[in-house]
């Protein structure tokens, strides 16, 4: 039997995998959740290779669902890009604390992991469908990248990403831009983030043009990028396990994306006793922890730009289960939050969530103090988002000194170079394979904000 899904709000039809990779966001605006959750032994994961780990558990979600050697493949297929051996390797910092490197990636980000297996999943399950998508998708940087590397060269898509022109980062610009494959379309918005945001959730809204297109999104909260982050948790809990009665992580945190699938991972059987939120001076989620209220404050940058968020919207996943599956009262939270930018979760429920959760955060002086520390002391150079969470599981440590804290470094150094030079004094460099990466063809167009300009670019241009 086949895992079902059901939506955190409980007005849209239960759907099969498949349907939910399609659809994203459930039709009565909730997420999809499973029903069931498969269980893992960890004595099988324990001495497997990080690609045997995904297949494993990627393949207990998908039995029935596709043949388990065709995903054994698409996973070694995944993975072979990424230019480390281990893929997430475990570095030991200093006493119980270790850093798990998601940065070996294509993009050199954590969101590699998901988006290189949501890029192939989907165009197995097109294939087999015989259907052509759309994708579209808006990037303040990171996510734009790490998309088009997962969709590049696949047959059965289009991806068009939109970035604000002139807004983002050299590096991230270009590493959208030097994808040279057909099916890759990128539009430099002459506007901020949220206008291209508004775009793309204006098309989604024009019903028309969105069946015309076959559009979809690979954003934060499609399930199949869960499914996939729920492996490194597995797999890392399992490698020290022996060594440690008592395991947390450390997760720098912004849609709760990465952190939600901590949660999953420990229900289904990994060694995880404490999952530790990490935040930067956008402490939405901390005061959350702190006092129960869920309120919505202007975004400002920090040096920590993909935590940078007003609303995590993965959250929505964990207050299902601390509300013990009642999607009325998750439907209306979320309506209250939606009309007032704030919501006051429970005493009981914030009580359970605390039992397994903290919260901590990290100001951009903290997050300066925290690299140079780490570079000084323990000649480790992280980035600004890596070091938020290496902050909180220094503090986490302080009252739980037993307990071995896995810090997740989501992203590489390289990847924000002046904020590491400024913290450490070290220029980092990128890896090898992305040392030509100033010298590569960019390949993008400059577009009006003005939404029939863009649709009539994608309609010119889809292959
Ligand atoms: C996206 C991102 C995060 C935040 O992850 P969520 O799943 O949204 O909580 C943290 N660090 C980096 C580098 C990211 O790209």
């Amino acid at each position: 039997m086949s895992i079902k899904y059901v939506s955190t709000r409980g007005k849209a039809p239960d759907l099969e995998f498949e349907d939910v990779l399609l659809a994203g966001l459930a039709s009565d605006g909730g997420l999809y959740v499973p029903e069931t959750l498969p269980e893992i032994d960890l004595n099988a994961v324990m001495v497997k290779s990080y690609v045997e780990t995904a297949q494993i558990v990627i393949g207990a979600f998908l039995k029935d669902v596709i043949d388990q050697s065709d995903l054994n493949q698409i996973i070694e297929n995944c993975y072979r890009s990424f230019d480390h051996a281990e893929v997430a390797p475990i570095v030991h910092l200093h006493d119980n604390i270790y850093v798990l490197e998601q940065f070996h990636g294509p993009t050199l980000a954590f969101k590699d992991f998901a988006l290189q297996f949501l890029g192939r999943i989907f165009d197995a399950v097109l294939e087999k469908r015989n259907q052509h998508i759309t994708i579209v998708g808006a990037t303040s940087g990171d996510t734009g990248s790490a998309a088009i590397e997962g969709c590049r060269g696949r047959e059965n898509m289009d991806i068009f990403i939109l970035h604000p022109h002139g807004r983002v980062s050299d590096v991230q610009r270009r590493q959208m831009t030097t994808v040279n494959d057909g099916n890759v379309h990128n539009i430099a918005l002459k506007g901020s983030f949220d206008d291209c945001q508004d775009l793309v959730k204006a098309m989604f809204n024009d019903q028309p043009f969105r069946q015309r297109i076959n559009m979809s999104a690979v954003n934060s909260i499609n399930w199949a990028r869960i499914m996939a982050q729920i492996v490194y948790y597995i797999y890392a809990s399992a490698k020290l396990a022996d060594k440690y009665d008592q395991i947390a992580f450390s997760v720098p945190t912004g849609n709760f994306g990465n952190i939600y699938a901590g949660y999953l991972a420990r229900k289904m059987g990994a060694p995880i006793d404490h999952l530790i939120v990490a935040t930067n001076r956008n402490d939405i989620l901390y005061r959350f922890f702190d006092q129960g209220d869920m309120k919505a404050e202007e975004v400002v940058p920090s040096l920590s730009p993909s935590m940078d968020i007003q609303i995590s919207s993965n959250f929505e996943r964990l207050l299902y289960d601390l509300y013990d599956q009642s999607a009325g009262r998750v439907e209306q939270d979320m309506q209250g939050f939606r009309k007032n930018g704030s919501f006051r979760m429970d005493q009981s429920a914030l009580n359970k969530m605390k039992e397994l959760f903290s919260a901590y955060r990290c100001d951009d002086d903290m997050t300066q103090t925290v690299i140079k520390e780490a570079f000084d002391k323990y000649n480790y150079l992280m980035d600004p988002h890596s070091a938020t969470g290496v902050h909180a599981a220094e503090l986490f440590s302080n009252d739980h000194k037993q307990a071995a804290v896995i810090c997740m470094a989501t992203a590489h150094p390289a990847k924000f170079p002046d904020a590491v030079k400024a913290a450490s004094g070290i220029h980092p460099e990128l890896p090898e394979y992305l040392s030509d990466l100033f010298k590569r063809t960019e390949r993008y167009d400059i577009l009006e904000n003005d939404i029939d300009v863009v649709k009539k670019y994608i309609l010119d241009h889809i292959e």
